[in-house]
């Protein structure tokens, strides 16, 4: 064979070696992740797994990007229709979503949906204008206030909370729907007086309204709550501790879901298994990309909140590990 005439079928087989991986990797090879509001906490989550999967895209060959969304429920949906690899969701929207419960009840049961790993605590976060006049949940009756904007967790929880209160969105006199990013704003200007955030802590979201306007921690509890923690599992008491805000010093007792990654069974092994592993594997930096993952424990990361199956790509990983029995 003449130099040429080699290079000629080096060159072939390079090309056809291309064509072939770019054929089995074209849909494989860039997975998006859908998270929040970019004042919460599910797009620095979001943020830091691509973060971590990226670091090793020359040998995986995976590209993971993050889209800013409208939360929890259009995450799941949009999962459900394979526009998104990946989304952050909410333990009991998890929940609810495999089961067709709830709000899910319309749209049936999504039994594709595979659990990934849980994240960090999601404390129902009542946020009252410091000349409102509210100290409990109870005196939001006939005032303004945000019920979360609709695809959101914190919508779908909301509403489970007034129901198990025998109220209505009519028993406030506006029941807006403003987008996490902005209602903290419509707080301090004073378009509402309170809103109603399934986030975790701290968060720029409320971090920013309780240092403008010195908005306080409203506590969700009473008859209502406990009922709800009593009868369904993916809800917990929780405190929203004293002093991590400006102008809360108290502890603010609370309840609340798990923050969890979910994705489809139809999202290929290795590109979950990979996934998996980058943040697992990196698990010191994954702490250190947001206080909200501080004290964040591996063992109860793969079984806690999570009620959908596992995808089989983050069940090989913690099998690998001997973090399953
Ligand atoms: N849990 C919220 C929701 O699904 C989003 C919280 C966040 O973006 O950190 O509505």
């Amino acid at each position: 064979m003449t130099p040429t005439r080699l290079l000629g079928s080096l060159a072939a087989a390079a090309l056809m070696a291309a064509a072939s991986a770019g054929a089995a990797s074209a849909q494989q090879n860039f997975v998006t992740i859908g998270t929040g509001g970019v004042t919460g906490v599910y797009y620095a989550a979001g943020g830091a797994i691509c973060r971590l999967l990226n670091k090793d895209r020359k040998t995986h060959g995976i590209r993971c990007s993050v889209e800013s969304t409208g939360g929890s429920a259009f995450n799941v949906n949009t999962i459900k229709e394979g526009e998104l690899d990946f989304g952050m969701a909410q333990s009991d929207v998890q929940y609810n979503a495999f089961k067709g419960d709830e709000a899910f009840k319309e749209g049936g049961a999504h039994t594709d949906l595979r659990a990934v790993f849980s994240v960090h605590p999601e404390p129902f976060t009542v946020l009252a204008h410091p000349d409102a006049g509210v100290t409990k949940f109870e005196d939001f009756k006939g005032k303004r206030f945000n019920v979360g904007n609709p695809g959101s967790g914190t919508r779908a929880s909301m509403e489970r909370l007034l129901d198990a209160m025998g109220w209505t969105l009519a028993d406030f006199a506006l029941a807006s729907e403003l987008k996490a990013d902005e209602h903290g704003p419509a707080l301090c200007d004073g378009k509402i007086d309170g809103f109603f955030y399934g986030v975790g802590h701290p968060s720029a979201n409320i971090q920013d309204p309780t240092t403008t306007c010195a908005a306080k921690l409203v506590p969700l509890t009473g008859a209502a709550v406990d009922k709800l923690i009593a009868e369904n599992p993916y809800y917990a008491a929780a405190t929203i501790p004293g002093g991590l805000y400006a102008n809360n010093p108290d502890d603010t007792q609370t309840f609340g879901v798990l923050a969890t990654l979910v994705t489809s069974a139809n999202v290929p092994e290795e590109s979950v298994y990979q996934l998996t592993r980058a943040v697992f594997e990196n698990f010191d930096e994954f702490k250190s990309l947001h206080p909200a993952f501080a004290s964040l424990d591996p063992a109860r990361m793969v079984t806690d909140g999570l009620s959908a199956p596992l995808h089989p790509g983050a069940e090989k990983y913690y099998r690998e590990k001997g973090w399953l029995k």
